[in-house]
């Protein structure tokens, strides 16, 4: 079904700026655009060349009011972003002009776009594929370089490539399997025995290859929810202030259910390190201050990483020793902070109760021992975790789920193999497996499935 409407959006951020931009994208575009603008050339759009750029004025055609000064860029079907004719309205970047020039434009007759729409139709009118289409958000949501490159890679059609590979093997295979249940009496030959396990050995490798990246993935897209415990002063707002002078990434609000809280990205290695309620830690004093074991507690359960600090010039008190014992079960790293201090607390002690935890020498206070602090939580992290080979990697939870059915398929077609059993059984595990496979690159999704991972998107893209 390829959309025939014409569609229109504010696709820059609504809040002011300097330029903002309505984007309109649809066989009506240049019509549309052509009665809402006056160039100063006075040319119509309908005549000019593509990837052009006009300079003049927004007028409502109602009122003949002007609304802004603009330059308008005319995209021409079939090469822009959506393939559809495309007009693009560089204006002030002010909330109210660009709502009144999206307000002209739909009273033209463009129905407003739905999130992610300008995106959906690259993909319905087949420009790029669904993985290339989710890298467009995964792009413009990726929180350090390394999440980006993978993104990139993804839009660039890097993953689009691989499981094109995959399917290709199917396909064959399947192809091969049918000719020999459709025509038996010809001289179509069976696999030999081995032959068909080689070559599901062989598709097996490159899914179970792909799978493998899907731990990498997931931490540099998503990354590592991490929380800094330890009693009150000991060093953690310190720590944390240390690590953001170098390292801070962005900064969202997370609307909480209580309050909104800001949550600070650390970039470490690559790998954005959110720290999970840095307002406690940074302004509330009292509040992290006396967190104690049993608001610790909460964190520990919510965290993928825990950093705890110490304070190696205090005796370690029963608080610590608590702490220590609750971050048992938990990938932790313990850091022994103000060593520039004399040390009341000897590291051979720490190590004595809690000996399988790396452990970390700082001095938060003037930024010693930062670097190490970040070399190791990029080797735990990352930990049995084979370097990537390229920068292909599964990031998305939709696409491994699909792996992983295209996986359990492919065992149950060598079960099948095994068992004896005629090819008709092996060919449905097979289609199994090419179809969950396809939905990666969204040729065996339902439209249901393809909305719902568009409503995703933000406005305007
Ligand atoms: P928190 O209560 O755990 O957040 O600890 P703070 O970061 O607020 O630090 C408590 C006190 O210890 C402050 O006076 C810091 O300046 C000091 N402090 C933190 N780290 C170090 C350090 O590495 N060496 C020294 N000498 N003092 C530190
Ligand atoms: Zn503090």
């Amino acid at each position: 079904m390829y959309p025939t409407d014409t569609i229109a959006a504010i696709s820059t951020s609504v809040n002011e700026g300097g330029i903002g931009i309505v984007r309109i994208s649809g066989p009506k575009a240049i019509e549309i655009a052509d009665k809402i603008f006056k160039s100063i050339q006075n040319k119509s759009l309908a005549d000019v060349d593509s990837y052009t750029a006009h300079y003049g004025n927004i007028i409502d055609p109602k009122t003949e009011q002007l609304i802004d000064e603009v330059i308008t860029l005319v995209m021409k079907a079939p090469k822009t972003y959506t393939t559809e004719d495309i007009v693009e309205i560089d204006c002030h970047g002010g909330t109210v002009i660009l709502r009144k020039i999206l307000d002209v434009v739909l009273q033209q007759g463009a129905r407003l776009a739905e999130p992610g729409e300008f995106t959906k139709r690259a993909f319905l009118n087949g420009r790029m594929d669904l993985s290339q289409a989710e890298a467009v958000i995964d792009l413009i949501r990726s929180k350090t370089e390394a999440n980006m490159e993978v993104a990139l890679d993804h839009l660039e059609g890097g993953l689009a490539k691989k499981v094109n590979d995959i399917r290709q093997d199917l396909v064959s295979l399947l192809a091969h399997l049918e000719a020999t249940i459709d025509f038996p009496e010809d001289e179509i030959d069976d696999f030999e025995s081995n032959e068909l396990d080689n070559r599901i050995n062989q598709v097996l490798n490159k899914v179970d290859n792909l799978l493998e990246t899907s731990k990498r993935g997931k931490i540099l897209k998503e990354g590592i929810e991490t929380a800094i415990i330890g009693r009150p002063n000991v060093g953690k707002s310190s720590l944390l202030n240390a690590l953001l002078r170098e390292k801070r990434a962005i900064v969202t609000e997370v609307p909480g259910t209580t309050r909104d809280v800001i949550e600070e990205v650390i970039n470490i290695g690559g790998i954005p390190i959110k720290i999970i309620d840095t307002a406690g830690i940074r302004e509330a004093k009292d509040q992290v201050e006396k967190i104690g074991i049993e608001r610790s507690e909460k964190f520990l359960d919510k965290a993928d990483l825990i950093l705890l600090v110490l304070d190696m010039s205090r005796e370690l008190s029963k608080e610590d020793h608590d702490l220590i014992a609750a971050i048992k079960n938990k990938q932790a790293v313990i850091i022994a902070n103000k060593l520039d201090l004399e040390a009341e607390v000897s590291i051979d002690e720490i190590k004595e109760i809690a000996s399988d935890k790396p452990l970390v020498k700082t001095a938060a206070i003037d930024n010693q021992g930062i670097d190490k602090l970040e070399k190791v939580i990029s080797d735990l992290v990352f930990s049995g975790d084979v370097e990537a080979q390229s920068q292909t990697l599964i990031t998305n939870m939709r696409h491994k789920n699909a792996l992983d059915r295209a996986k359990q398929s492919l065992l149950d077609v060598k079960e099948t193999f095994e068992r004896g059993l005629p090819n008709d059984f092996i060919t449905i595990d097979l289609r199994e497996a090419l179809e969950a496979v396809g939905e990666i690159t969204g040729d065996t999704l339902g439209e249901d499935i393809i909305d719902q991972i568009f409503a995703d998107f933000c406005l305007g893209k």
